[in-house]
């Protein structure tokens, strides 16, 4: 019987396999990197383009997969803007981005009893704002 011969075969079939199941992996981990990065700069364009839709939008989690990893947002009252580090926000990864608009408010000009409404501006590859006046409500406690 050919033991040797048919494990020596199938050893070879079997790394191969491998090697194409790793590589299809990476085909698909990049694939998905590329779409979500497609769905950033669509939101991104739509939003400093037309003002919106800011629903649906891409989850944390995609915007930092597809290398967009800073939120520009603009305060309605004082018109401060800055860029807010997504990996830095304690949510949830599968959070959309339009749900951090009511969650977010401008440390410039809010009061105890007033948080002035936040308006999402787009996303970035880069930090193009200080991020300093922004806060997150959860940082406060
Ligand atoms: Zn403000």
């Amino acid at each position: 019987m050919g033991g040797r011969r048919r494990q020596r075969i199938f050893g070879d079939r079997v790394r191969g396999a491998r090697i194409s199941a790793q590589h299809a992996r990476e085909q698909a981990r990049k694939a998905i990197r590329e779409a979500d990065a497609a769905e950033c700069l669509l939101w991104s364009e739509q939003m400093e383009g037309f003002g919106g839709p800011a629903q649906p939008s891409p989850t944390i989690a995609q915007c930092l997969n597809g290398g967009y990893g800073w939120l520009e947002v603009m305060c309605h009252r004082c018109e401060t803007r800055a860029s807010l580090p997504l990996d830095a926000i304690r949510r949830p990864r599968d959070t959309p981005i339009w749900k951090l608009e009511a969650a977010l408010r401008c440390r410039s000009c809010a009061t105890p009893g007033y948080a002035p409404p936040v308006h999402l501006i787009r996303l970035t590859r880069e930090r193009k704002i200080a991020p300093y006046p922004w806060v997150h409500p959860d940082d406060d406690r």
